[in-house]
């Protein structure tokens, strides 16, 4: 067996017994779960780490998301593909891959420049064309491509940032934690118009959303 069919098949074991085993359903996000090639994403020497339970270090003190998180995230979302996303905290590129798979267009940002470069890099060597990656502050959005039909922010927030809500279209959803340092809460945003509603999910532990409209340096 050579080593990429390896990774096929503990992505296979991931998605059956990590996903599937704890209630994800949306075949689209199994699917691309499944497609994905999360040790491509993971520094060279943890690559056998890849598809364990559990988020893992990509350098510069932060991590990837546990991939039942991940999973968890992109379904509350609910895409059907024709959205353009915006992605708060690209990180590896892993989530930002995913979601090339999910929806029409997607713009992620990372405020640490080499993570940034890191993920473009990957993604353009994996052929990933729908996935654009900004370097900056992603508490203020991305007002250039606004408004967006789905935006996910894999860092946490002491409140939910004002640009974000503000750069939702009418029926978009906001996925984000939302807490202090050590437990936070997911909150499923939704816009109507000109209201704005949410309702609150599972508890999780993130990294913090460090900028302008979330936590200090
Ligand atoms: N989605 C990523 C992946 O698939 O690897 C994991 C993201 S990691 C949990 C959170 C990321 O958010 C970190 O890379 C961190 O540098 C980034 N981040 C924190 N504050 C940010 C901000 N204001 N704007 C953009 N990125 C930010």
């Amino acid at each position: 067996m050579d080593s990429e069919e390896a990774f096929s098949r503990q992505r296979e074991k991931m998605v059956t017994i990590q996903l599937k085993g704890r209630g994800i359903r949306d075949p689209r996000v199994l699917d691309a779960m499944l497609a994905v090639p999360r040790h491509r994403f993971i520094p060279p020497g943890e690559a056998n780490q890849a598809y364990e339970d559990r988020p893992l270090p990509i350098g510069e003190g932060q991590t990837i998301s546990q991939p039942y998180i991940v999973a968890y995230m992109l379904q509350a979302l609910a895409l059907d593909g024709h959205e353009r996303v915006l992605e708060i905290g690209t990180g590896s590129g892993y989530q930002a891959a995913l979601l090339g798979r999910l929806a029409r267009e997607v713009h992620s940002i990372e405020r640490h420049e080499t993570l940034a470069k890191a993920a473009a890099k990957i993604l353009d060597e994996l052929s990933i064309t729908n996935v654009m990656v900004h370097h900056g502050d992603g508490t203020k959005g991305w007002p250039e491509q606004a408004p967006y039909e789905a935006i996910i922010v894999a860092a946490s927030a002491p409140v939910v940032p004002q640009p974000l809500l503000q750069q939702l279209s009418d029926s978009g959803r906001l996925i984000l934690p939302v807490g202090v340092a050590w437990g936070q809460i997911l909150q499923l945003w939704r816009r109507q118009g000109d209201a704005f509603d949410y309702e609150e999910l599972v508890p999780v532990a993130f990294v913090p959303l460090i900028g302008e409209h979330g936590w200090g340096e």
